[in-house]
């Protein structure tokens, strides 16, 4: 018995032991020191190095930083960076990222595929505003860097206060390798060339989307989007600018009465989501509008409701510019002999 009890004791003093040297070595130290890894920790750096993309959001321990543990992402400052990320290791990029789009993201994915961590030092305003032109950015710089932190495979943001402190900022961060996007690419080469210089241990990478998407391009397309002078055809182009101007918040709807191909009543949605075609009646009443050799073009079928109200009308008559997938409006309207019809 007493051997037994020896055995046991010997046992637990042996497993007391163990499970200390464990947990002194996994537990995580916040001092500044080279941090020593377990095999556990080891297994999820290389984890996190092979698939960059799958790290989760949560404080990771990283080889590359100075202090232990990092919650990745962050908007930090140049001498935090300098504090923090050993020389040589990182990867850097720049840009506006304004009105951020699936363009940038694939960018920063690309450049964080080169290695982590990923540095992006964020365009200021005053940068976006020279390099872009006038009502550049569209997104302040704080809203940017918030975004672009927000991406997991993004470590550190930094917003670039003047573009000539660029090269201050590398000078500081040490990076391993910039990487520059396949764009404005006479500048690109001139500044690798003018960075291979100054810092000749400086990796420069170029990399390119298969399509290239930019903010340019995004508000260009929003620009014509509001021009109406491009729409050839009169009604449209009229039910497209009154559909424009409704301030309505559920729908910006409009609807037109034409009488011989003269537009003679109008109406949208309006403030209080009052519909157009319901609009448009009561305009019709009020007026004492002869509506019988009139047709009724509407941005979309109407609903039910109006429905309910048109059949009541004597118009008989009704076209519509887009379907819209409820159908409910149009098959009551056409059970009560009201011609309804595609606008094209
Ligand atoms: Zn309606």
């Amino acid at each position: 018995m007493f051997g037994i009890s020896l055995l046991l004791v010997f046992v637990l003093t042996k497993l007391y032991h163990i499970s200390a040297a464990c947990v002194n070595i996994c537990s995580p130290s916040w001092t500044r020191f080279e941090p020593i890894f377990c095999e556990k920790e080891k297994a999820q750096i290389n984890r996190a190095r092979k698939r960059s993309d799958k790290i989760s959001s949560k404080p990771l321990i990283y080889p590359y930083v100075k202090s232990k543990v990092v919650i990745m992402g962050k908007i930090t400052t140049l001498s935090e960076i300098e504090k923090e990320v050993k020389p040589n290791t990182a990867t850097l990029v720049g840009g506006g990222f304004d009105l951020f789009h699936v363009g940038h993201l694939r960018y920063l994915k690309k450049s964080s595929n080169f290695g982590r961590p990923l540095v992006v030092v964020i365009q200021s305003d005053k940068v976006v505003f020279v390099r872009k032109g006038f009502g550049r950015p569209i997104i302040g710089e704080k809203q940017r860097a918030r975004l672009v932190s927000a991406i997991e495979y993004v470590d550190y943001v930094l917003i670039l206060d003047k573009p000539s402190h660029y090269d201050e900022y590398l000078k500081k961060i040490k990076p391993k390798r910039l990487i520059f996007y396949k764009e404005n690419l006479i500048y690109r080469m001139r500044r690798a060339k003018e960075i291979k210089k100054i810092f000749p241990h400086i990796q420069v990478i170029f990399v390119k989307d298969k399509k290239i998407i930019s903010t340019s391009s995004i508000t260009e397309k929003i620009m014509r989007s509001v021009n109406f002078d491009k729409i050839t055809d009169r009604i449209t182009k009229k039910l497209h600018e009154l559909a424009s101007r409704s301030t309505s918040n559920a729908g910006k709807i409009s609807s037109i009465l034409v009488r011989n191909g003269q537009i003679i009543e109008e109406a949208m949605n309006d403030k209080n989501d009052r519909h157009a075609e319901s609009l448009i009646l009561e305009s019709i009443k009020k007026n004492k509008i002869s509506v019988n050799d009139c047709e009724l073009y509407v941005l979309i079928p109407p609903c039910l409701m109006c429905s309910e109200l048109l059949i009541k009308s004597p118009l008989k008559k009704i076209y519509y510019l887009y379907p819209y997938g409820n159908d409910d409006g149009l098959k009551l309207l056409r059970k009560n002999s009201v011609v309804v019809k595609r606008y094209k």
